[in-house]
């Protein structure tokens, strides 16, 4: 595959998935060449329908896990389930993904020149001691549990995009995202907005684990995706936390989630899964103070956005 060199070439992992596919839309719609990989896992083609006549875009099925040879641009490296049930499923593929998948994508980038972003997570501060948490804060993670395979994958996709940085100057990016939220996650990941939202509107029983006071900081997915492309555009390797500071308890999401779907709280209360944080929040002064970004969309319009977006399935 040559490079066409009047253009960017992007490639983005995982591009067929929630975050992936609403990245591929802007660097689409700003003209820009997409090259696209995914093994379809819990990403699917129909979120980028919209760009298969579309000769700047190119989807292939290919499992990151695997080399492949490509002329680009930038690497957007998303690929990775990452919700806990879909991360959990075969937790030694997803091991295998973070490390093998990036592995094979910094080779990659080493290979071309490219730029390189990773798609990392609050996940790396495991149930986090500090709070909240800053990008210094080097967090508190079970090397042996279940929630393992995704924090330790990460953790290592992290190490390895900096050694590949210190020992061949390449550009990387990593950003630690937060919880996101928005059209086209999947209705049936058991993450707790899509779980609640496709409850609230089956009019069942909301099922909040623990007490359900644990914390989360809901980032809707328009802000993560500028994040994102102000980071790779940036001359900034960071880590760099991206995500919306609001902090609000489960049972809380779940009260202004029923309120607005007009249904009374009906809510279940179920075993808290092993090493589930207890609380998190980001600080993002780095991505404020350096690329300018902070959040614009506040829970309310953006639950708004994603229960329309379940409404119509
Ligand atoms: P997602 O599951 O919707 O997307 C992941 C995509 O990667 C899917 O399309 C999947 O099919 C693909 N994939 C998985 N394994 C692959 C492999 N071995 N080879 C090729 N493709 C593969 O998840 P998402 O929410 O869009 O997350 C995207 C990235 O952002 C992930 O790396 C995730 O860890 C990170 N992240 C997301 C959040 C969030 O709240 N959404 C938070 C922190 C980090
Ligand atoms: N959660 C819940 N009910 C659900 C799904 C999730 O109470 O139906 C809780 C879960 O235990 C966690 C929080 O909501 O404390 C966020 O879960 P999610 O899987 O969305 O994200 P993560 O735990 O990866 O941050």
């Amino acid at each position: 595959m040559t490079k066409n060199k009047s253009n960017t070439v992007n490639l983005v992992t995982g591009g067929a998935g929630f975050l992936g596919s609403h990245l591929i839309d802007r660097l689409m719609n700003k003209g820009e060449e997409v090259i696209c990989i995914d093994n379809f896992f819990t990403g699917a083609k129909k979120n980028l329908v919209q760009w298969f006549d579309n000769s700047n875009f190119e989807l292939i099925r290919h499992d990151i896990t695997k080399p492949i040879t490509l002329e680009v641009d930038r690497i957007w490296h998303l690929a990775c389930p990452a919700s806990p049930i879909h991360y959990q499923f075969n937790p030694i593929k997803t091991a295998k993904t973070s490390f093998l998948g990036t592995y094979n994508m910094l080779g990659m980038a080493k290979r071309v020149g490219a730029q390189f972003l990773l798609a990392s997570t609050s996940e790396i501060y495991g149930d986090p001691e500090v709070h909240p948490q800053p990008e210094s804060y080097r967090g508190n993670v079970n090397p042996i549990g279940i929630r393992s395979c995704y924090d330790e994958g990460k953790r290592i996709a992290e190490t390895l995009s900096f050694d590949y940085k210190r020992s061949h100057n390449l550009d990387i990016k990593v950003a630690r995202i937060f919880n996101t939220y928005g059209p086209r996650m999947l209705p049936n990941d058991g993450r707790v907005v899509s779980n609640l939202i496709m409850q609230g509107l089956k009019n069942e029983s909301m099922t909040l684990y623990g007490d359900g006071k644990q914390t989360r900081s809901f980032c809707y997915v328009d802000d993560l995706i500028n994040g994102l492309i102000k980071l790779m555009n940036a001359n900034l390797h960071g880590p760099i936390n991206l995500g919306n500071p609001k902090e609000i308890t489960i049972i809380e999401l779940a009260e202004i989630i029923s309120k607005k779907l007009n249904i009374s709280e009906k809510f279940i209360f179920k075993d808290l899964p092993k090493d589930d944080p207890l609380q998190r929040k980001p600080v993002i002064k780095e991505a404020k103070d350096n690329l300018n970004w902070t959040p614009l969309v506040d829970l309310d319009q953006g639950l708004e956005k994603t229960i329309n977006y379940f409404k119509n399935l």
